[in-house]
């Protein structure tokens, strides 16, 4: 298994490399997405790989010129890595209303270096009627026009049902990896899930595709069945937009806690959902994005809680408690946290807040916390 694993770490261990690499070897195109919601089967039926643009982990230098401290780590980190040259490899930036600090990336970078390709995506952040589904299809409609011109190439529904087909396959893949997971909680360690599901978002689907099929076979093969695990279950949530440090992974591992599933977005948020083909691809395009789960703090959203969600989430794989990974200057997920504590209070499970930050300077504040945490929820 170790083999395979190694396979997945060798593209998240350095991302640029490993793209430009891929690059330089099939001449491909590359066009970095935002996180979370642009819809990459567009990019990949027009034969260009879709990266989902990362939070480095080289300390912001650069990008404190244009953005301030207070901005969330995947925004200043992507205006670093852009200043400093490391994204040049990318033939285009797709980019994202995501929240008032997404809006303001690709101004800055317009401004401040030359880029080959831009484009902003507008979707509606509400669950509307019609008329947000419209607008939505419209935007589509020319960011899919944006994507032919860049590429040279027409993209067909014919083309556009076969990415969703291999898309969904990796969802599928993906979520039945995570199967594994909760019957045989501990068999992957927290942080080789995060690079499984991470090198996902910055290699061909295909490939991955082959990977996943490799690792569940030699799963399969090793026979581990279902282990009793004395540790305490954990589920893991947000950490919006970008990857959670797998330091802290180890952390609430070596605490003597097991991860038994997660709504992070490097996870289950990034696959939950199949795009359901229903005539029209684009159309569907539009549906998936408003289909819950995930229910998404960048998404308002008046019928359906993150709390109760969670809380369900948690009864289903019997967990003993909710570690909500706080994005650090995330407004979106700092203004569901109140709600999220609240409902899950009301409903018995402990929970716990750990703010991502984009430098990890020190654990100990951290894992004093997860300590106390450990502590509540009891265990060996
Ligand atoms: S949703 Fe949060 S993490 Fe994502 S860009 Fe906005 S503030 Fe940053």
């Amino acid at each position: 298994m170790e083999e395979v694993l190694n396979r997945f770490l060798e593209i998240t261990a350095d991302p640029y490399n490993s793209i430009a690499q891929y690059k330089e070897k099939t001449g491909q195109k590359v066009i970095g997405c935002f996180p979370m919601w642009i819809p990459e089967e567009i990019i990949h039926a027009a034969k260009a790989l879709p990266v989902v643009m990362w939070r480095s982990n080289e300390p912001v230098t650069l990008g404190h010129v244009h953005l301030p401290p207070y901005n969330c780590a995947i925004s200043r980190s992507i205006v670093d890595d852009a200043l400093k040259g490391k994204l040049d490899f990318m033939d285009g930036m797709i980019f994202f209303r995501e929240c008032l600090i997404s809006e303001e990336v690709p101004f800055i970078l317009e401004k401040n270096i030359k880029l080959s390709y831009i484009d902003f995506l507008y979707f509606p952040p509400l669950y509307l009627d019609d008329v947000g589904r419209d607008f939505m299809l419209g935007e589509l409609e020319i960011f899919k026009k944006g994507i032919e011109k860049l590429t040279g190439k027409d993209i067909s529904d014919a083309a556009l049902l076969e990415s969703i087909e291999i898309y969904n396959e990796n969802r599928s893949l993906l979520r039945e990896l995570y199967e594994v997971r909760k019957k045989t909680p501990g068999i992957l360690k927290g942080r080789d899930i995060l690079n499984i599901v991470w090198s996902g978002m910055l290699m061909p689907k295909e490939e991955h595709n082959s990977l996943l099929r490799d690792l569940l076979e030699e799963i399969r093969n090793s026979k581990v069945t279902q282990q009793v695990d004395e540790r305490r279950k954990v589920i893991l949530t947000g950490c919006l937009c970008q990857t959670p440090q797998v330091e802290i992974l180890d952390l609430i591992e070596n605490l003597g806690m097991t991860i038994i599933d997660d709504d992070l977005f490097t996870g289950s948020r990034y696959f939950i959902s199949d795009l359901e083909v229903n005539g029209n691809p684009l159309k569907s395009m539009v549906d998936r994005y408003f289909k819950r789960p995930p229910i998404c703090p960048t998404k308002a959203d008046f019928e359906t809680h993150l709390g109760d969600y969670l809380a369900d989430m948690a009864k289903k794989v019997e967990a003993d408690g909710v570690i909500y990974f706080l994005t650090k200057m995330c407004p979106p997920q700092l203004t569901y946290y109140p709600d999220v504590k609240r409902r899950l209070a009301k409903r018995g499970v402990p929970e716990i807040l750990i703010e991502i930050e984009h430098e990890l300077i020190s654990l100990e504040g951290t894992r004093t916390r997860l300590e106390a945490f450990k502590e509540t929820i009891g265990g060996v």
